[in-house]
């Protein structure tokens, strides 16, 4: 369906919505009740499996343990009875390949027995090792398509669960996607690395600090999950949202964001039901989410859950984004993830609430009240400045992609410069530590560290900035360069490395200090620490990010400025970025090489296809609509030239003279597309350089078109239409 028809028809499809489900109740069904009901989790392990199962299942899961494979039949089993009780009749290894999605497939437990008849079968072996065909996904290179197989590895660390249809469930186990010659092909596999990594490292300088902690030191993360919502209808009738999940095309709405009016304010109806709704879909699958709200742009939403251990959290937010489509169909709606789907108003990030630590200790980012804790807080994040400013590109990088490049440094989320928020008091601090003299005696107003408190630091000061990519919230870091299509992953895997690189450099400096005692430990750390923010603190501003004077000031300092994932995603295969990942074993140089072949490989098939669209579109529904008034225009002169009346012919020039640009800027667009030749670097510079900013000048002609031409011939729902009416 297409033309002024499918416009108007969406329009009344929204008029005439009824719910179509029936409503739930929370009365009869408690949240409590419901959360977790379909996953096998720890209550329902303890029931179903013999003691000494559960425990050693127990020890790889909280403690890091190796995995006993011999147990592998026993859980399977447990794992099948349960899910065929909650309805499954099939099982799918779930894992998470490089496009960023989830990846399902589904075996059914029937097999058939040797009278004719059928059992239900699930063994260890299934459990623990799949081997889905993989040569249909990304791998850059690592094998051929004729060697195309990959396996998926059970995840213990994280519960199976049950996913329900309307006609029946199935049962899902996480899982690790790796080549047959053990490359990761996925995004769990190098988190589940660096999470070691960074347990080893972040226990050398706790043990330093004489803290003992049984369980592993694990990253925490609370992802707050942006998106948009508009009826789908409208999808429907623009080809451009439909498959490339943003508009194309768009004159501006005459009223925006600019009368603050949405944050926060009344959630609609129809809205606030689909949020319920994904809820209790997400308690049921054990995801703790907390927080609902409106965002800043119209018909913008975010959900945010309780902070989770990172592996778990990348999981749930995965199983998240997945919710918010699924469940936005069942209400007539789109759930739109792209980090721009409109121009002219705010786009979607995810900001990625981050902190390392295990539930015994807390977060190592959190300020104690002795000053010892205090010492310990300080190094920990010292250690995550320092990280921080020598990796800062490669953090970025991670934060890549054609999506997200509309939306970083676009005056509405952080500028692509990395740099570290810390409040007025931190800096204060560390400024302090900075000037301070080691061995002399305490100066007015300067820390001594294992002597001093520091102020308390208010846990969520007033005074946020926003403008800020990493900024110190009290006991975390923000960082809010992540897409909100993005998997929380990448940045981790990044956050993870760069901390264990920071406090291995922590760990060896202090251990270098040798059998000393208390008053001599604490100055060694005050010595590093100062050293530290010597040569990191160039990191840390506290102003406005957007402003032109920072960008200024960043490149003074010498922080790097990566705009576009062209100039961001070749840092993967730097030479730092390989010493960095393949020191602490979490991602190999072949993995880098074939992440950033991927990632580029996406990045251009992306401007591709959004190109290519323009062009139809162009051609297709906007020329036609704007001839048509052409058209009309040159009648009416005519006419009233006939009849001797004086008349005007400014609009028709303007409309022809648009349209003809319109028709110039996507001919050379299709030049530009035609482009063959280099490597993918080089095809994404010129996706990037040439091709993108051909689209952008198509677009101003068609959006200046729909601003003249008369309403009733335009086919494409307007700005208006989908963010305001719902
Ligand atoms: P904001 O005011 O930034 O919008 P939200 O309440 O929406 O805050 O989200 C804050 C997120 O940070 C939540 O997911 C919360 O659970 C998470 N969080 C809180 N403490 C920590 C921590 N120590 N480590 C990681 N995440 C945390
Ligand atoms: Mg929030």
């Amino acid at each position: 369906m297409s033309g002024i028809k499918a416009r108007l028809n969406a329009i009344s499809a929204i008029i005439n919505y009824k719910p179509s489900h029936s409503p739930l109740n929370f009365s009869e069904t408690k949240p409590t009740e419901i959360f977790g009901s379909n996953v096998f989790n720890d209550k329902i392990m303890k029931e179903r499996l013999p003691k000494h199962v559960y425990k050693s299942l127990k020890n790889t899961i909280a403690f890091g343990q190796k995995l006993d494979a011999t147990i592998a039949d026993v859980v399977a089993n447990a794992m099948k009875d349960w899910a065929i009780e909650n309805g499954a009749t099939h099982f799918t290894h779930v894992f998470y390949p490089l496009t960023g999605l989830t990846a399902e497939k589904h075996d059914a437990f029937l097999v058939p027995d040797s009278d004719g008849g059928a059992l239900a079968e699930f063994s260890g072996k299934m459990l623990i090792q799949g081997e889905p065909d993989a040569s249909s996904f990304p791998s850059g290179g690592i094998r051929a398509t004729f060697e195309a197989r990959g396996y998926t590895a059970w995840d213990v660390t994280n519960p199976a669960y049950i996913l329900e249809n309307p006609n029946g469930t199935f049962l899902c186990i996480p899982t690790a996607f790796v080549s047959w010659t053990g490359e990761a092909l996925d995004k769990k596999t190098p988190l589940l690395r660096s999470l070691q990594a960074l347990n080893k490292q972040a226990k050398r300088v706790l043990k330093l600090f004489g803290v003992d902690t049984k369980l592993p030191i694990t990253s925490f993360a609370g992802p707050e999950q942006e998106y948009f919502l508009i009826d789908r209808n409208f999808a429907f009738a623009r080809p451009d949202l439909l498959l490339a999940g943003r508009t194309l095309f768009g004159a501006p709405s005459a009223k925006g964001q600019e009368f603050e009016d949405q944050y926060f304010g009344v959630i609609p109806r129809r809205v606030l039901s689909f949020m319920m709704d994904v809820e209790r879909e997400l308690y049921k699958l054990g995801v703790p989410v907390k927080t609902r709200h409106n965002e800043v742009a119209p018909s913008q939403f975010e959900i945010a859950p309780i902070f989770e251990q990172g592996n778990l959290a990348t999981d749930h937010n995965q199983m998240v984004m997945t919710t918010l489509r699924t469940v936005a169909k069942r209400y007539g709606m789109i759930c739109l993830l792209h980090e721009k789907p409109f121009a002219g108003i705010n786009g979607s990030g995810k900001h990625l609430n981050y902190s390392i630590g295990n539930a015994e200790l807390g977060s190592l980012f959190d300020p104690g009240d002795t000053p010892h804790s205090n010492a310990q807080f300080l190094v920990f994040c010292a250690a995550a400045i320092r990280a921080l400013h020598k990796y800062a590109s490669v953090l970025r990088a991670t934060a890549a992609s054609a999506s997200n490049d509309h939306r970083l440094g676009a005056n509405e989320a952080p500028p692509a410069i990395i740099s570290a928020y810390l409040g007025e008091q931190l800096t204060d601090v560390f400024e302090q530590i900075k000037k301070g003299e080691v061995k002399g005696s305490k100066q007015k107003g300067l820390m001594h560290i294992g002597v001093d408190t520091l102020p308390p630091l208010p846990m969520d000061p007033g005074d946020r900035n926003r403008t800020s990519p990493f900024a110190f919230t009290g006991n975390r870091f923000e960082f809010r360069a992540v897409g909100s299509s993005h998997s929380i992953a990448g940045a981790q895997v990044a956050l993870n490395t760069m901390m264990s690189e920071s406090l291995d450099y922590v760990a060896t400096e202090l251990e270098k200090l040798g059998r000393v005692n208390k008053t001599q430990f604490n100055e060694g750390v005050q010595k590093l620490l100062q050293k530290i923010m010597k040569e990191n603190d160039a990191v840390i501003f506290n102003g406005d990010g957007y402003s032109e004077a920072w960008h200024k000031e960043a490149k003074k300092r010498g922080l790097p400025n990566l705009k576009t994932s062209p100039e961001a995603l070749p840092v993967l295969s730097s030479k730092e970025s390989i010493e960095l990942f393949t020191k602490y074993g979490v991602l190999s140089e072949v993995e880098l090489k074939s992440r950033q072949e991927i990632y580029l490989e996406q990045y251009v098939k992306t401007v591709n296809t959004e190109a290519s669209l323009v062009i139809r579109m162009a051609r297709t529904v906007i020329f036609p609509a704007a001839m048509r008034y052409q058209g009309q225009l040159a009648e009416t002169c005519s006419h009233l030239k006939t009849i001797g009346h004086d008349f005007k012919t400014d609009t028709l020039e303007d409309v022809t003279a648009k349209l003809r640009s319109m028709q110039a800027e996507v001919d050379k667009l299709e030049k530009l597309l035609g482009h063959e030749g280099g490597n993918t670097l080089d095809h994404a510079k010129h996706m990037c350089n040439k091709v993108l900013p051909a689209m952008n000048s198509v677009r101003g002609y068609a959006d200046a078109l729909e601003a003249i031409v008369a309403d009733d011939l335009w086919p494409l729902p307007s700005y208006q239409e989908m963010l305001f009416i719902r």
